[in-house]
């Protein structure tokens, strides 16, 4: 608890340790007798010591000329009560309403700091070594390329490479996943995961504000304000709700007792025009407590809130509250192959038909891919096993869905599929193993091909099933391989449908007749790795980029961020948010069942304004502990 809630509680104390025997002496349950005005001005110490903000803010609220909001409501009915010399109904109101406040502030900044907490990844300094000592510096002063020092224990403050030193890291605050990542010479480190037991020397790639770890945080920081559309609604609703009720209840206060007073119709069961005006502003008091929509107010933007962070918290970055209400929705999920289902790391399994010794043409290979970040440039790369001379390698130009050509050594060398072969009038050696076939062209002269295979991810079978089960109907693979191996890769997953063969353009056609028989109740994902499919992200419902910490093209196309490549947390996602939708729905009904109920018993005269505001103040407390439930996420 915080200071301002501290003294809050002990206001509520002491004023509670006040108003009961007071409220005793009042209802004559203790046989003590005080003058009316004697009582009064016992009472109103409780009220003022409980109350005081409140009515300050409503009185500003006034001169400010935005008068109608909760503090306004409350002010309006307790003032009337005690007017109307129910004393103790007054008092109790405001303290309950304050009990109630109380409480919320403590939830909501409870589930904010459990958040916060676990996105712990905002560095607070870097070490670097002058003169053989240690000095700690603001991260944002360390230029790129700078060398620091990283202790066990500390958190790594700049992305960067290691150049000396190994360990082990723990990447959870950033993936979720708990098992810690080996690092050595030559590994890329990102800032906010920790170091744990070797020293590090790590040369930095990158300025603070565009490291991993401030990056994270500006998305997760952002979130909140990208409104899902049930909290544009409720924001709307309680702009003209408040309003409304008040001039509701002016008219509930004066419209039944002036009929009264002037047709004389029912005036008989009163016994004087006081009574009944009384009676009928005391029904409207009480109508004003029971309508305050706090509950509603306050739970909704809660459970999207706690949504949010329960999914940060398992390495899942949502931009915003609307697209977790439409993840909740998604039937159909398409999906890229490479780096998505399968790993990406292919291994070279053969070199056919080569016209020259498969060393060389693996090398040609190797030196012509060595601008691609393209997964297949990455593990020709690293077949090749010798570290590649750019200087070598000049004119490099990459064709999306097709290869590389480049010169190497100032010869053409072509390296990809057969489109890109047939593209530049050649005609490839077909090869019938299974497997991707990367075609190798040299000097203009078709060379051979390398036969390399991928795997499927560790998780991938269980991730397609966990998504069929919550809900999604159809689930789509579209890749630029072959259809040999995208049949394979289909039937070993259980997808639903595949589609081969296609440049990224054909993937966004394809996106787009997926999109045909979808509408705003079933969604379409895409779920890619954000290398040349960021115009499919961007045109799906829902974008999902996986694998992409340290990808910025991923992240800034992407509405959703794997930060680890498990595809199993798609479904994950699909859950958290149908489980946050569900318990918004929850709240939704519950208040307002309660709400219309205490109406109803209050305009028929039957509710107590003390039992209103106990049933509004139960009702807050019950639905902020359910949206408090986001926070949670269950294993699948
Ligand atoms: P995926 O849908 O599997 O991610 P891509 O669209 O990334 O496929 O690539 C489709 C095909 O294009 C690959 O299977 C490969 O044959 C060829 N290709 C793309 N980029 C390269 C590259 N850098 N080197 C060689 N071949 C490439
Ligand atoms: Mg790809």
């Amino acid at each position: 608890m915080n200071k301002k809630q501290k003294k809050l509680l002990l206001r509520i104390l002491v004023a509670a340790v006040f108003f009961v025997p007071l409220y005793l002496i009042s209802e004559e349950i203790v046989p003590v007798s005080l003058p009316r005005w004697a009582l009064l001005v016992l009472f109103l110490v409780p009220y003022l010591l409980v109350g005081y903000d409140i009515l300050r803010k409503a009185f500003l609220g006034i001169k400010n000329g935005q008068v109608f909001d909760e503090n306004f409501l409350m002010t309006v009915a307790t003032v009337g009560a005690i007017v109307l010399g129910e004393y103790g109904e007054g008092v109790a109101v405001m303290l309950l309403y304050q009990v109630g406040e109380l409480f919320q502030s403590y939830a909501v900044g409870k589930s904010r700091r459990s958040i916060t907490e676990l996105m712990d990844i905002r560095p607070d300094y870097a070490n670097i070594e002058e003169d053989g000592a240690l000095t700690q510096v603001d991260p944002d002063e360390v230029e790129v390329g700078s060398i620091i020092v990283v202790q066990p224990g500390e958190k790594i403050p700049l992305d960067g490479v290691v150049v000396e030193g190994t360990s082990a890291l723990n990447t959870s605050a950033l993936t979720g996943e708990s098992k810690p990542r080996d690092v050595g010479v030559d590994d890329t480190v990102l800032s906010g995961s920790i170091n744990m037991t070797g020293l590090l020397r790590v040369r930095t790639t990158a300025e603070f504000d565009e490291s991993t770890a401030s990056k994270i945080l500006d998305l997760v920081e952002n979130a909140a304000s990208h409104k899902s559309k049930s909290e544009t609604f409720i924001s709307r609703f309680a702009r003209y709700y408040t309003p409304i009720v008040c001039y509701a209840a002016l008219a509930l206060a004066v419209l039944p007792p002036l009929f009264c007073t002037v047709t004389g119709i029912g005036l008989e069961s009163y016994p004087s025009l006081g009574k009944l005006w009384g009676d009928w502003v005391l029904r409207a008091c009480t109508f004003l407590v029971i309508s305050c929509p706090c509950a509603v107010v306050i739970s909704i933007p809660l459970s999207f809130f706690a949504g949010l962070g329960g999914a940060s918290n398992q390495g899942i970055l949502i931009k915003g509250s609307n697209y977790l209400e439409a993840l909740a929705q998604v039937k159909v999920v398409a999906f890229d192959k490479t780096g998505t289902i399968t790993k990406g790391n292919f291994a070279v399994t053969g070199v056919h038909h080569s016209v020259m010794e498969d060393e060389k043409l693996l090398e040609y290979a190797a030196l012509a891919e060595c601008h691609s970040s393209h997964p297949i440039s990455k593990s020709l790369m690293a077949a090749y096993g010798k570290p590649t001379e750019q200087s070598r390698v000049t004119d490099v130009q990459e064709i999306s869905g097709h290869g590389v050509t480049a010169k190497v050594d100032g010869v053409a060398v072509a390296v990809g599929n057969e489109k890109l072969m047939n593209r530049l009038g050649l005609e490839p050696i077909l090869c019938h193993h299974p497997g991707t076939v990367i075609h190798v062209a040299v000097g203009g002269a078709y060379c051979g091909h390398i036969l390399i295979t991928d795997e499927l991810k560790e998780h991938s079978r269980e991730a397609v099933d966990a998504l069929h089960r919550a809900g999604v109907e159809q689930t789509v693979m579209l890749t630029g391989d072959t259809e040999n191996v995208a049949k394979k890769v289909a039937e070993e997953t259980g997808l639903t449908r595949y589609r081969a063969e296609l440049l990224p353009a054909d993937k966004v056609a394809c996106v787009e007749e997926l999109l045909q028989d979808c509408s705003a109740s079933r969604r379409l994902a895409f779920v890619g790795d954000g290398i040349n499919d960021a115009p499919v992200l961007s045109r799906a419902d829902i974008g999902i980029a996986m694998g992409a910490l340290g990808s910025d093209a991923a992240i800034e196309a992407a509405d959703v961020v794997l930060m680890d490549d498990d595809p199993i947390k798609i479904a994950k996602a699909i859950r958290i948010s149908q489980k946050c939708l569900r318990i918004v729905r929850e709240n939704i009904v519950f208040t307002l069942t309660v709400k219309v109920l205490c109406l109803l018993l209050a305009a028929a005269g039957m509710a107590d304004m003390w039992m209103a505001i106990a049933a509004d103040v139960g009702v807050m407390i019950l639905a902020v502990l359910n949206a408090i439930r986001c926070l949670f996420v269950k294993h699948l």
